[in-house]
């Protein structure tokens, strides 16, 4: 018996994913059951046994009483605050109603903000935490898949604006990231697999080996089998922090962090045409994106065709958006680009996209015509 809760136990060891930048350094902790050892994972790495979680009514309900209780078994005093789940709180309203609930608890420079939620409690408690005091300890408590492998590793947190989205922030790096995949159990399939976009878009954009690892096991990721996807998040994260250790504040305007946007200049674009209601995940319109960018690559002469037909066959073997008129909505080609060239600027009709010369070969091409652009869109069903 001993050994078979010896091999458990080990099975169950959660894995810790250092990241190293040039003036901070953290651990990624990944693994089942992490919640209820949060205190004891935090102790160590937070100045004062001081913390306030922010989180939204959806994971409050599920989550936050368990972590309250880790917390205070190792001798934390921990206040909340919740917000209401959705895009909307990403705002200047929701900022100032939870930095006033922060303060009015009179928080000192030591105590820590939690982040207990998907991406959007992770941008909005990052961006308080970076800014209240000029600067509190952070850590981030994902519970989506896509804030797990996303926007929980690199540091980015902010607000929306009506100018647009994430147009407010900071950069501001967490103390400690606890991935618990246990969290994911209660998380709807649709929101499984928007998350798991962004996993293959980062085999594709840089790692063969890990798209290759996603087509021999998406299925158990989606299906959620516990080895599979603490094996995905870490490599996803790994990827990630790779990429982000090299180019913290995104100043490489070739390769570094702006090779992450692979497909998102189309997946914004049907995002924004559809008006961030929920009725297009932000991972949907990546992996209908990811698509046509390869695509894309394909009619420009940069990428074999064999490539775009494997990214299409994973993607429709997951079950995963991968044309446009998969949406089953009317989209204009021209409101589109309208969309895409809004926030870019276009010089004589040319265009700046992240393409492929084939699976994990990323890289920014600077001059992709307007007409080819157009092209592919009413060929994916505009
Ligand atoms: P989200 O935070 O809205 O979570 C999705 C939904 O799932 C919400 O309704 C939430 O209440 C619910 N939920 C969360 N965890 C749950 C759980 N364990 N069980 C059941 N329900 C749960 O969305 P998201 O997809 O996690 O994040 C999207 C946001 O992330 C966007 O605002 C985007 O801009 C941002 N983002 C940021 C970065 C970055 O680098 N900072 C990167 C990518 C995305
Ligand atoms: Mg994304």
């Amino acid at each position: 018996t001993t050994r078979v809760i010896e091999a458990l136990a080990l099975n169950h060891r959660p894995r810790r994913l250092p990241i190293a930048l040039d003036r901070t350094s953290y651990d990624v902790v990944i693994g089942a059951g992490l919640l209820e050892r949060a205190g004891a994972l935090l102790a160590p790495v937070v100045p004062q046994k001081r913390a306030v979680v922010v989180t939204d009514s959806t994971v409050a309900g599920l989550y936050l009483e368990r972590l309250q209780e880790s917390l205070n078994d190792s001798g934390f005093l921990v206040h909340s605050v919740v917000v209401p789940p959705g895009e909307k709180s990403k705002s200047l309203e929701e900022f100032n109603r939870v930095t006033d609930a922060i303060l009015e608890q009179g928080v000192e420079r030591r105590t820590t903000i939690i982040a207990l939620g998907g991406g959007i409690v992770g941008d909005l408690a990052g961006f308080v935490a970076a800014t209240v005091l000029r600067g509190l300890p952070f850590v981030q408590i994902p519970t989506t898949l896509l804030s797990q492998v996303d926007s929980s590793v690199g540091g980015k947190t902010g607000i929306n604006t009506r100018w647009g989205k994430n147009l407010i922030g900071a950069f501001h790096q967490p103390v400690m990231v606890l991935a618990d995949i246990s969290t994911l159990a209660t998380l709807p399939v649709r929101e499984i697999r928007a998350g798991y976009a962004e996993i293959v878009k980062a085999g594709l954009l840089g790692d063969e080996a890990l798209f290759a690892w996603c087509e021999m096991h998406g299925a158990a990721v989606l299906s959620q089998e516990p080895e599979a996807l603490a094996e995905a998040v870490e490599q996803a994260c790994a990827f990630k922090a790779a990429v982000v250790t090299k180019d913290e504040f995104e100043q490489s305007s070739e390769g570094g962090r702006a090779l992450l946007n692979l497909g998102h200049t189309f997946g914004h674009a049907l995002e924004a045409e559809m008006g961030y209601d929920g009725r297009l995940l932000h991972g949907e319109g990546v992996s209908i994106g990811l698509r046509l960018a390869f695509l894309l690559s394909v009619r420009l002469g940069y990428c074999p065709q064999a490539d775009l037909d494997r990214v299409t066959a994973h993607l429709e073997a997951c079950g995963m958006p991968a044309r446009i008129s998969d949406i089953g909505e009317t989209f204009s080609a021209d409101v589109l680009l309208r969309h895409m060239t809004r926030d870019k600027k276009m010089r004589d009709g040319k265009l700046t996209f992240v393409l492929v010369r084939g699976i994990g070969q990323a890289f920014t091409c600077r001059n992709v015509p307007e007409e080819a652009v157009r092209a592919v869109l009413m060929e994916d069903g505009c």
